[in-house]
């Protein structure tokens, strides 16, 4: 006989009960209760450490034991132990659900939470962040690639003017479009390029004004990666990229950096696509709004494209610059042509 604490399931008074197992049968008696039920309709709790078992009745009433060593053998004489296989499986199958719900919940927190966390930080950050981590990218990649421009001082000016005078397109939010500073350098290894940096400044190379066929191209490009800048899609891409490794880092340690570089390759092409196609729907409604054509920066794009196919790939796409980027640069262009189309078509 085993000492057990019986509850019918609808009251929470306790009954000091003895229970026995035999054959298979589970008997409980004891201060007003006798009850016999089949082992086979009685569900026994898994031992966890020395907290008490449950052994559970169809009807919801329950008998709780702490004296293991008494209920085990009981057990294992009735051939409760039989059942391991079923609760080894049971428990498999378990934890396979935890990990693909660990793992929903890390593609949901990847895809929607980070960026949605990345723009919200991104909006409050002082600008001093913002500075502070541009002058540490400009200062790596002047040492790098990035030499001083050959462009004449004047030329330079005229181009630094003409882009300052373009009325900053209102994307809607009523935000206000930031200062965006031109800064001009050459690079023959990057070739034909443009990119923001967080701050707002934006680099034109020598090599991308080299290859326009008119100044309303370089507008366009300019105007574009002031789209990226009034986003501030620079420091959300930041943002998001350390969230996920510090994310992965914690949920998987460090023997998964393989797995956990994959997920960031595939969706990094999301946010690419999307902040790629909000920066060209920017430039194309300041330059609009400026009487100039989309369909220029769709020109220069074609040319750039051109470009680096007759390097034949050696230029490699840069973080963040016009190229590296999503959609396909085909599908960009169509749709700038198409909306230089609707504003000529408009009486
Ligand atoms: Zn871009």
């Amino acid at each position: 006989m085993i000492p057990a604490i019986y509850f019918d399931g609808r009251s929470a008074r306790r009954h000091d009960v003895r229970l026995s197992i035999a054959g298979d049968e589970v008997r409980v008696e004891g201060e007003g209760v006798l009850r016999c039920e089949p082992r086979a309709a009685v569900k026994v709790s898994e031992r966890l450490g020395n907290a008490p078992r449950v052994l559970r009745f169809a009807d919801g009433a329950f008998c709780e034991v702490r004296d293991h060593a008494a209920l085990e053998p009981a057990l294992d004489a009735a051939g409760h132990r039989l059942d391991w296989v079923e609760r080894l499986e049971r428990s498999w199958r378990a934890a396979l659900a935890a990990l693909l719900a660990t793992l929903a919940a890390a593609v949901v927190a990847y895809v929607w939470l980070a960026p949605a966390a990345a723009e919200l930080i991104a909006r409050d950050l002082p600008p001093s962040v913002a500075r502070r981590i541009s002058d540490s990218a400009m200062a790596a990649l002047d040492q790098s690639v990035l030499k001083p421009s050959q462009l004449e001082a004047p030329r330079r000016a005229a181009l630094a003017a003409r882009f300052a005078a373009l009325r900053q397109a209102d994307d809607g939010s009523g935000a206000p479009a930031g200062a965006v500073l031109v800064e001009f350098r050459s690079s023959p290894k990057i070739g034909p390029n443009a990119f923001a940096l967080p701050d707002g400044r934006v680099i034109l190379l020598d090599q991308l004004v080299a290859l326009a066929a008119n100044d309303d191209e370089i507008l366009g490009v300019l105007a574009h990666e002031a789209g990226h800048v009034h986003y501030r899609h620079g420091m959300r891409m930041l943002l998001q990229g350390s969230f996920v490794g510090m994310a992965m880092t914690a949920w998987f340690g460090d023997i998964s950096s393989l797995l956990a570089a994959l997920p960031t390759a595939l969706l990094e092409t999301r946010y690419s696509r999307e902040f790629e196609s909000q920066a060209d729907d920017y430039a194309a409604r300041v330059l609009q709004a400026n009487g100039i054509a989309p369909a220029h920066l769709a020109d220069l794009l074609e040319r750039m494209v051109a470009a680096r196919d007759k390097a034949g790939g050696t230029h490699k796409s840069q973080p963040g610059s016009y190229l590296s980027s999503h959609p396909p640069t085909a599908e960009r262009i169509a749709r700038l042509r198409a909306a230089s189309a609707a504003r000529a078509g408009r009486p």
